[in-house]
């Protein structure tokens, strides 16, 4: 009998983007790309291959890794789309910059003692896009982020972003060790939920990853 176990190739979006207003002020968030970290550890540890595509982040993603870093949200899609068609899935965990300057300054932006009106236009969202474009033999896992009516606002999200399953968390699960997470399948049944380090929780998410989503297709 065959011991072979078919490896994944996962894509991981991790960390946050930055979007310069000028050469020296950007907006970002408060994304540290720990849970990124932690998924990529846990799949690398299931034997899967990882690639991480990170934004600028102060954590060291784990040696059996491909990183690609990247600053902004069109740079995290462009290496995302090029890299995509030769992945099994997607876990998209970063938190990419949702908007950007419409115009970026050459020079710094001098104070005129004058309100400085921003004007601000969406940025592409990367999950959306490989999730709108994925063969039948790829998968798709979001992250969803919400302060009020978790469970519906995570599902609406899965089924615009064409996702496969949804690990939705609160903000407490920004810029911290711990997390807490319910990962909802696309009827928005709670197909599991995990709680403490983010490293343990990324054992679990891995875990529904592998039975529901990587294990159906060998
Ligand atoms: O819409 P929201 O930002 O809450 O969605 C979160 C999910 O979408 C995460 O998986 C995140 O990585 C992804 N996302 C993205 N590109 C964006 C914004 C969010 O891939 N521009």
């Amino acid at each position: 009998m065959s011991t072979l176990k078919r490896m994944a190739r996962i894509l991981i979006t991790s960390g946050p983007t930055r979007q310069y207003l000028d050469p020296v002020r950007y907006l970002t968030n408060a994304s540290s790309g720990r849970m990124g970290r932690a998924l990529a550890q846990a799949a690398l540890d299931l034997g899967h291959e990882v690639i991480v595509l990170s934004g600028p982040v102060e954590v060291d993603y784990p040696p059996g890794a491909v990183i690609e870093l990247v600053v902004t949200t069109d740079e995290l899609l462009a290496a995302a789309h090029r890299r995509f068609p030769n992945c099994d899935g997607l876990i998209g965990a970063a938190a990419p910059c949702d908007y950007r300057p419409v115009r970026v300054e050459e020079h710094k932006i001098s104070k005129t003692g004058e309100p400085l009106v921003l004007h601000l236009i969406e940025t592409p969202d990367v999950v959306a896009t490989l999730g709108a474009s994925k063969r039948p033999d790829q998968w798709v896992v979001g992250f969803a982020l919400e302060t009020e009516d978790q469970r519906f606002r995570a599902v609406v999200k899965l089924q615009k972003k064409s996702c496969d399953l949804i690990v939705v968390n609160g903000p407490a699960a920004m810029n911290s060790l711990d997390n807490q997470v319910e990962i909802l399948d696309r009827s928005g049944a709670v197909a599991a939920a995990f709680q403490g380090a983010k490293e343990s929780v990324a054992v679990g998410i891995l875990s529904v990853i592998q039975e529901r989503l990587i294990a159906p297709r060998l």
